[in-house]
C-alpha cells in the first residue's frame, strides 16, 4: 500500500481524477504524495518560488468533503496544480520572479486561477520563471536557477521553466504557464511534457502580470494531450474583465480527441527547417512527421515567406509593450520602493522612480524597457514600431494563406535541445534566436502545441510543434493526441 501511495504523484491528471472518482484515493492522499515527492526532488530541481503546502492540504480536505457530500465541482476537483509566479493569486505572494515585486501579495485573483479554484483544484505553489516572463531559460529569474530534470546541468527552457520542470519531475499533476513568444511550448519541449498555447483571446489574461499584451497567452502544461484538453475546458471562455477574450462558446475539447486524422492535410513550412537547426533535433521532428503520415495524414510542403521577419517584428513590438506595461512599477503604488527604506529616503519624486526601478528590475527587464522606449520615441516610431506592425499583418496573412491549403502545420519547437547554464545568457541575441520557431505564432494569434517527439543521443527531450488556424484547438488537440499515442514516449520519465 505504501509503495502504491508513493507513486501517486506519477499519475496523469486524468488517471488521478478517475481514482478520486472511484474512491480509490482521496485528494489528501494525492496532495500528500505530491508534497513527499517535492521534498525529495525539489532541492535538486528548484522549480518553485513559493510552496503553499498548508493551503494545499486545506483545499484537499475541502475537496474530499465535497466528494463525500456528492458535491464534487468538476473533473479537476482535488487535483494538485502548480501555477507560474506571474498569475496573481489572492493572499499568496506573486513575484513575476523579479525583486521589484518581492513583497507583492495580490488582493485579487487572476481569472484563470479563479476558474481552477472554482473547479476545486488544489494550489501546490508558484513556479519559477524568467523575470516578467522575459527569457528562454529561466535564468533571468531574480530568485533561483531551475534545473532541467533530464540533466541538472541544463536549463529547463523558459520562461515557464519552473512549471515545465515541476510537471516533468512529477511535483504536480499539471501546471499553468504563459506564452508571449514560446514560453509554454519551448520549456515543454525541453522537458518532455505537453504545452498548449491557445488562440489569442481564448483564455482570459485578467490578473496575469502583463508582459506584451497583444501577444500574451495563458495555457496548460501537462503530462498528456488529454490533460491539456481537460484544463482548456476549464480555462477557456469570454471574460468581462479582459476585453480581448473572444465571445465564442467553449466546446468540450476532450470530445475532439478521438478523431481519425486520415486524409488530413499537414503542412510542413520549409522556412522552419534548415539553417541553425541541430541535426538530431531536425531528424526527430522529421521522423515525427513520418509518423503522422503513417496515421494517414497527407504531408504537403508549404511556404510562409514573411515568417523570416517574425523574430525582428517580435523584438520591436514586444519591448514596446513591455515598456508601457512595466511603467506601473514606479516605487509608489506597490512592490519595491526606495520610499520604504527609512535610511535612504529619496530626496525627490524623480529619484524615487529612478532608484526604485534601478534596484528592482533585473538586466533583461531594463534592456527591454530601453529598447521599447527607443522604438516608440518620436522620430523612430514610424521607422520601427509602425513598420513592425505592418509586417506583423503580413506574417498573420502568411498563416491565413497556409491554412487555406492545409489543416495543421508541423514544425520544430526549438532549434536545439536543452542547453547548459550560461551557454547563451552572455549573448542576448543568441538567446533570442533560440525562439525562432515559436515566436512567429504569437504575432499571428493562432494556437500551437508542443508534444514530446523523442530524445537526442544525450537523452535530452525534443518536442514537435503543431499549429492550427485561429480557434482550431479541437483539430489541434486531436492531431496532437494521435501523435502522442503513436510516439509512445509519455511514460518515459527523468531519473531523479
Ligand atoms: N523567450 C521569449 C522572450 O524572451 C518568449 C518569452 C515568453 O513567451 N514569455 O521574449
Amino acid at each position: 500500500m505504501a509503495d502504491q501511495n508513493s507513486k501517486l504523484y506519477q499519475l496523469t491528471l486524468k488517471k488521478a481524477s478517475e481514482k478520486l472518482k472511484s474512491g480509490e484515493i482521496s485528494s489528501l492522499d494525492l496532495t500528500k504524495a505530491v508534497f513527499e515527492r517535492i521534498e525529495t526532488v525539489e532541492p535538486k530541481v528548484g522549480a518553485f518560488i513559493t510552496l503553499t503546502k498548508e493551503l494545499a492540504l486545506k483545499q484537499a480536505k475541502e475537496s474530499d468533503k465535497r466528494r463525500v457530500a456528492e458535491k464534487t465541482l468538476s473533473e479537476i476537483d482535488g487535483i494538485p496544480i502548480a501555477v507560474k509566479d506571474l498569475f496573481c493569486t489572492k493572499d499568496v505572494r506573486t513575484t513575476a520572479a523579479s525583486k521589484i515585486l518581492d513583497d507583492f501579495i495580490p488582493t485579487f485573483e487572476s481569472t484563470a486561477t479563479q476558474k481552477l479554484w472554482d473547479a476545486g483544484a488544489v494550489l501546490i505553489g508558484k513556479t519559477n520563471c524568467d523575470q516578467f516572463a522575459m527569457g528562454s531559460s529561466t535564468e533571468t529569474s531574480a530568485y533561483k536557477e531551475t534545473k532541467n530534470p533530464w540533466d541538472l546541468k541544463r536549463v529547463p527552457g523558459g520562461s515557464s521553466g519552473g512549471s515545465a520542470a515541476a510537471v516533468s519531475a512529477d511535483m504536480c499533476m499539471a501546471a499553468l504557464g504563459t506564452d508571449t513568444g514560446g514560453s509554454i511550448r519551448q520549456p515543454a519541449s525541453l522537458c518532455s511534457i505537453v504545452g498548449l498555447k491557445p488562440t489569442y483571446g481564448r483564455v482570459s489574461r485578467y490578473g496575469v502580470i502583463a508582459m506584451a499584451s497583444s501577444l500574451d497567452c495563458i495555457g496548460p502544461m501537462t503530462k498528456t494531450v488529454e490533460d491539456a484538453a481537460i484544463l482548456l475546458n476549464i480555462l477557456a471562455g469570454e471574460d468581462e474583465s479582459d476585453g480581448t477574450t473572444l465571445p465564442i462558446a467553449v466546446p468540450d475539447y476532450q470530445k475532439s480527441l478521438d478523431g481519425n486524422i486520415k486524409g488530413l492535410k499537414i503542412g510542413i513550412p520549409k522556412e522552419f527547417f534548415g539553417e541553425g537547426m541541430d541535426p538530431e533535433v531536425d531528424k526527430i521532428v522529421r521522423e515525427g512527421i513520418s509518423k503522422l503520415k503513417n496515421l494517414g495524414a497527407n504531408i504537403v510542403e508549404v511556404s510562409l515567406p514573411t515568417v523570416k521577419y517574425a523574430l525582428a517584428v517580435y523584438y520591436v513590438i514586444m519591448p514596446a509593450e513591455v515598456a508601457s506595461n512595466l511603467a506601473r512599477y514606479d516605487g509608489v503604488r506597490y512592490g519595491h520602493s526606495k520610499a520604504k527604506s527609512e535610511k535612504r529616503k529619496a530626496k525627490s519624486l524623480e529619484e524615487l522612480y529612478i532608484d526604485s526601478r534601478t534596484e528592482g528590475f533585473g538586466d533583461e527587464a531594463k534592456r527591454r524597457i530601453m529598447l521599447g522606449n527607443y522604438v516608440l520615441s518620436s522620430g523612430y516610431y514610424d521607422a520601427y514600431y509602425k513598420k513592425a506592425q505592418q509586417v506583423r499583418t503580413l506574417v498573420k496573412r502568411d498563416f491565413e494563406e497556409a491554412f487555406r491549403k492545409v489543416d495543421i502545420l508541423a514544425t520544430p519547437v526549438s532549434p536545439t535541445a536543452a542547453f547548459k547554464f550560461g551557454e547563451k545568457s552572455g549573448s542576448p541575441l543568441e538567446m533570442y534566436l533560440s525562439d525562432i520557431h515559436t515566436v512567429p505564432i504569437n504575432p499571428a494569434g493562432v494556437p500551437a502545441i508542443s508534444v514530446p517527439a523523442g530524445f537526442t543521443s544525450n537523452n535530452l527531450p525534443v518536442g514537435m510543434q503543431l499549429i492550427a488556424p485561429q480557434m482550431g484547438e479541437e483539430k489541434l488537440l486531436n492531431v496532437a493526441n494521435q501523435f502522442e499515442k503513436i510516439a509512445g514516449i509519455t511514460n518515459i520519465k527523468p531519473e531523479l
